[in-house]
């Protein structure tokens, strides 16, 4: 069974009560959840309930070696996640023996979050650990709990590959909440090619941010890094601390008349922002004269391009008594705090001593606010269903809300605050995975045989793929067939095959230079545009400077680091057909999807102011070229179609080019994956199809489902990419519609107008 709801719909609930009657009926309850973090908070919850019968712990890399005997052995509520069900439990299922034999029930928790790569390998697991149960005579039954998606029985079984019910009425009581889209506008800043530049959404989200707490509304802000959502709550303190000190009561036309306020209060917005205050000044750019100490005006929020008069102004309605202790309603978050310091900073937004918090998605996983009135989410978080989940959080008592998405410099954001319709009334993603991919697969079937001989009767389990791939094992030397079936016989950990967060092969390992400590690992094509030397790493909120990448010792060495810009790993790329598994036609032209092989080669990298999104430089790399065997989507257009088009003047090589890029930007709207999991190649003509050919492949060795989902949803895809395109206010193109960040030929050549005319062309007959 599968429960597919909104934020604090009452799921929990609604597993936790049949897992605590498995226990207290001598069953025993495994529960999944993709992090640690979760796992600790449900562990709390579930001790609190006080049930001595229920034996509850957790099972990860955290828990102490003398603790594991102790719950392999008693407990018959086990909390773990993936890694250390492939690592740590399937491996040694005979310890767990007493455990399996008496599971009934298995929650997959917050599995909206096993997708792509990651999904298709914790499916594989899933499989596995079946088949583990089966070995002890139970069938436990799957009781998953995910946030609203589109068919989610579907994805469900794609998971488990078992048959699912699906649970998906929310019947939990809920005010109305009014949403906001919101786009920045356009600066005097140039970008490349003399482009325009967009006002940051960190920066929006600041003003915002100010408005709603000086109005008395708790405001969560939802931002991408943790410096973004540090910045804002910095710039989002200064505007108070200037609104606390320029209000009427500290003598507004004293400060005009002198033209410096006075010395105390300077002195008091110095204390209150400590030695942040630098941050400030550069972040806040035109407010700087106004955080820095001269005059503010009574109109200080000036700042937010909305000049107000005294009356309408939010905070002239307040008690003054309590201006100065503004600044302090305002606070970040981030991932990584003990419980303790979470618990605290849930009851001061209770308590209304917070009003306002920054943070990172690092809240998703951890803190349980439900007590806000708005929400302000800085950039379009990826997907619906996770809009609707951060927008989930406003709304307290079953009052009405207010959440308000701020658009990112980006040709999806600028699509979708130009097309609500594109977001109301429509289902939610569905969440795509593809467990068959061999690359995923064959790992596992490794991992299968050592934990307990494959046969015959258990390649149903793993799916149609699985003899096909075992005959590749077999001949690469990995798994034996003999008479009784398949064994691993080899003395490595099958389980090392498989890089389940990654995509396959050697991952990278990340290390703090001055302290050696490990913060995690990369897949090795994924280190190429992530850690390359000099990228901006951002871990669990937290901001590295890659100071080097050895790719031969598989390490990249990072410091802590606070650079007020990101960066974008540029590629350039070659693509060449290996089959064509489907074809179909598409207004004048083919759409075609099948398997390519990729060589991309990551050249420089691009450094981007975050508070202004100005382009600071871009630096040359000096790495090798990666082939990347993997599945495409792709469209041609015949001669005679683009023929008209280049009689009436269009460069075809830019239109193809840009109308690639906004398509990658777009794709993320129908199948669940980022712009990063996936590339691009254009060319006017191509070797293997002699045509004009765009491309649009999944960054990952086999397929991740992403391109296949292009395929399937082609019309509307390419609709969206051409209003994409149209609906930007910009005359030759911009990074809101389709210049691309990472394009490896800095985004040269490039065609508007072009674009426009070529899709109207491909999507003529539709
Ligand atoms: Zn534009
Ligand atoms: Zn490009």
């Amino acid at each position: 069974m599968i429960i597919s709801t909104g934020t604090a719909s009452g799921k929990s609930l609604a597993y936790l009560t049949p897992a605590v009657a498995s226990c207290l009926d001598g069953g025993t309850v495994l529960y999944l959840t993709p992090t640690k973090a979760l796992a600790a908070d449900q562990l709390r919850g579930l001790r609190e309930l006080r049930i001595t019968q229920v034996r509850a712990a957790c099972f990860d890399g955290d828990t102490p070696f003398e603790e594991r005997t102790w719950v392999r052995q008693h407990a018959n509520y086990v909390l773990t996640n993936p890694d250390m069900l492939h690592r740590g439990i399937l491996p040694r299922h005979s310890q767990w023996s007493a455990f399996f034999r008496r599971l009934r029930m298995i929650v997959v928790d917050e599995c909206h979050g096993y997708r792509g790569v990651f999904g298709s390998h914790v499916a594989q697991i899933l499989r596995r650990l079946r088949r583990v149960c089966a070995r002890y005579g139970s069938r436990p039954t799957f009781l998953l709990a995910s946030a609203t998606a589109s068919e989610p029985g579907a994805f469900a079984m794609r998971l488990t590959g078992l048959e699912m019910d699906e649970v998906t009425m929310d019947a939990s009581p809920k005010g109305s909440t009014t949403i906001a889209l919101w786009e920045p506008p356009l600066t005097e800043l140039r970008g490349e090619g003399g482009a325009p530049v967009r006002r940051t959404a960190t920066a929006e989200a600041a003003d915002l941010l100010t408005d709603l707490v000086l109005a008395d509304v708790r405001t969560l802000a939802f931002v991408r890094s943790r410096r973004g959502a540090e910045t804002v709550a910095l710039s989002a303190r200064a505007k108070l601390a200037d609104v606390a000190f320029s209000a009427p009561f500290t003598g507004t036309s004293a400060f005009t008349s002198t033209g410096t306020p006075p010395a105390t209060d300077a002195s008091a917005t110095n204390d209150d922002l400590d030695d942040t205050t630098s941050a400030t000044t550069h972040d806040l750019g035109d407010a700087t004269s106004a955080t820095t100490g001269t005059a503010p005006t009574s109109g200080s929020h000036a700042t937010a391009g909305e000049p107000s008069t005294e009356s309408s102004v939010p905070w002239a309605r307040r008690d003054l008594s309590d201006l100065a202790d503004l600044p302090d309603k305002i606070a970040a978050y981030r991932a990584g705090y003990l419980a303790e310091d979470r618990r605290l900073l849930e009851k001061a937004l209770r308590e209304g001593t917070i009003m306002g918090l920054a943070t990172t998605n690092a809240l998703e996983l951890g803190v349980d606010v439900s007590g806000l009135d708005a929400v302000l989410i800085a950039g379009w978080p990826g997907t619906r269903a996770s809009l609707w989940q951060q927008a989930g959080r406003a709304g307290r008592d079953g009052r009405d809300a207010l959440a308000v998405l701020i658009a990112r410099d980006d040709p999806l954001d600028t699509y979708l605050v130009h097309h609500p319709q594109a977001l109301f009334g429509q289902p939610v993603e569905a969440i795509v995975l593809d467990p068959g991919n061999p690359y995923v697969l064959g790992p596992h079937l490794c991992a299968a045989a050592a934990e307990i001989p494959l046969t015959e009767d258990d390649l149903p389990i793993f799916g149609p793929t699985t003899s096909d791939v075992l005959d590749d094992l077999v001949s690469a030397g990995l798994l034996r067939k003999r008479q009784a079936g398949w064994f691993w016989t080899r003395r490595e950990r099958a389980t090392d095959l498989a890089d389940i967060r990654g995509g396959g092969g050697a991952p990278i390992q990340v290390v703090e230079a001055s302290t050696g400590r490990l913060l995690g690992s990369v897949d090795e094509p994924s280190a190429h545009t992530t850690v390359h030397t000099g990228a901006v790493y951002i871990h669990q909120g937290e901001t590295f400077l890659v100071e080097l990448l050895d790719l031969e010792a598989g390490v990249a060495l990072v410091s802590s680091a606070n650079p007020d810009y990101s960066t974008f790993a540029r590629d350039i790329t070659d693509i060449s057909i290996l089959t064509t598994e489907r074809s179909q036609p598409l207004g004048p032209g083919t759409l075609h999807f099948g398997e390519v092989e990729v060589t991309r080669q990551v050249v420089s990298y691009l450094m981007r102011r975050i508070q202004s999104g100005e382009m600071l430089g871009d630096e040359p790399l000096d790495l090798p070229p990666r082939t990347l065997r993997t599945r495409a989507v792709w469209w041609t257009l015949p001669a005679s179609a683009v023929a008209p088009l280049a009689e009436a003047g269009i460069d075809l090589g830019g239109a193809a080019h840009a109308a690639e890029h906004a398509s990658i930007g777009l794709l993320p709207l129908f199948a669940t994956c980022d712009r990063w999991d996936i590339g691009g190649v254009s060319t006017e003509l191509h070797a293997d199809t002699g045509l004009l050919t765009v491309f649009v492949y999944d960054g990952h060795e086999g397929g991740a489902g992403f391109a296949e989902r292009g395929y399937a949803r082609a019309t509307d895809w390419l609709t969206a990419t051409r209003e994409a395109i149209a609906s930007c206010e910009c005359e030759r193109g911009c990074p809101s519609c389709i210049q691309s960040p990472k394009c490896g030929n800095g985004n040269e050549p490039l065609h508007k107008r072009g674009a426009i005319r070529l899709l109207n062309t491909l999507l003529a007959a539709e």
